[in-house]
């Protein structure tokens, strides 16, 4: 498996870890390590075990086989209360009696924290999170996207050691959801919080995280840097999940392939990664035409290529079956090791 990562002794290591329930195998064999301060996001389509991996990290599901182990130390037999691990779902599950103060003091008060301790880190938190002087609120009189706010500050008072995210922004609004995505990465940031991230959604994966994990039928395909994930996805089941819709041999574009990428790799093409140019150096026949949001989408063929997307920017709008020179964008195009 691409990114099965060496021990570290420190952060969280997880261990060829898999969950059953009766036949169904939620989490098949995964391997992953977390360093100290680093931010991990599992991505992958509803029901590919993403949760359940999650679950079983906090302690919240057994494991079948494999270990789950913190700075070195197995975690089996450890309750989900003294893995010193934080929890975040969709819903915050504040506590509906108590103010917003009253739910970001409550790990500090299980702790045994004494009051002006207390005070004084639901100040720090409240600040962290964008909520500085709103301590005294209803819970129930916040929006959603401030309750999640106020659910974070809670999971993170207590200072957990790894903190646990299961897709924390799913309830809410897409633009809320950037927002918020972006002060979430801010603040995982500035704390050097160690954290697992779990989500469907790309954009929110590759925003937060340092390194994303890619999840499907239970099994980790592939985790690496945002980056190297974009460019280099392990196969085109990784690029296909990605957004990747054509694949073509390199070999067939002869020079205009991108640098770094072998006469033998394959191409993943985006309907962004070929792109209408007058000085561009491929050949291809437009088959047909579609409105998009930054201009008109093209699907056109190429000789020894086939039919692939292709993008016209502005209004240089080419019609059917027009000859077009196009270039190829590198910088959305991934290079894939032959299959
Ligand atoms: P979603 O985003 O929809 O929650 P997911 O990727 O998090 O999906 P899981 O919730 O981990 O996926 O589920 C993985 C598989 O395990 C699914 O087939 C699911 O039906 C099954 N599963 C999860 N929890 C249980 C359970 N308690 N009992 C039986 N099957 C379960």
């Amino acid at each position: 498996m691409t990114g099965h990562d060496g021990a570290t002794g420190s952060g969280l290591e997880l261990r060829e870890v898999a969950v059953t329930f009766g036949a169904t195998t939620a989490v098949d064999d995964v391997s992953l390590c977390i360093e100290p301060a680093e931010v991990v996001a599992l991505l992958g389509p509803s029901g590919c075990g993403k949760s359940t991996l999650l679950r079983a990290v906090a302690g919240l599901e057994p494991t079948d086989r494999g270990t789950v182990r913190w700075a070195g130390t197995d975690l089996r037999g450890v309750p989900v209360h003294r893995r010193g691990f934080g929890l975040l779902f969709q819903d915050g599950q504040l506590f509906p009696h108590r103010d917003v103060a009253g739910n970001v003091e409550f790990g500090l008060r299980m702790a045994g924290v004494k009051r002006a301790g207390r005070q004084a880190r639901v100040g720090e938190l409240l600040e962290l999170v964008g909520l500085s002087g709103r301590g005294g609120r209803r819970v129930a009189s916040l929006s959603g996207g401030e309750q999640q706010r106020v659910a974070l500050a809670r999971s993170l008072a207590p200072r957990p050691r790894l903190l646990l995210l299961d897709e924390p922004l799913s309830a809410l609004d897409r633009g809320l959801r950037e927002r918020l995505a972006t002060d979430l990465r801010e603040i995982l940031r500035r704390t050097s919080t160690t954290a697992l991230y779990v989500t469907h959604d790309h954009d929110e994966a590759f925003t937060i995280a340092d390194r994303v994990g890619v999840m499907d039928h239970g099994r980790l395909l592939q985790i690496a840097p945002a980056e190297q994930l974009w460019r280099r996805p392990a196969d085109e089941q990784v690029a296909q999940f990605l957004g990747y819709d054509w694949f073509v041999p390199a070999s067939a574009l002869g020079a205009a392939r991108p640098r770094g990428a072998g006469p033998d790799d394959v191409l993943g093409l985006r309907p962004e990664s070929l792109v209408v140019d007058a000085d561009g150096p491929i050949i291809g026949l437009v088959v047909d035409r579609h409105r998009t949001r930054g201009g008109t989408g093209l699907l056109v063929h190429i000789d020894g290529i086939g039919t692939v997307g292709a993008r016209a920017p502005g209004t240089a709008v080419p019609g059917p079956a027009a000859r077009v020179r196009l270039r190829l964008e590198p910088a959305v195009t991934a290079v894939l090791p032959p299959a």
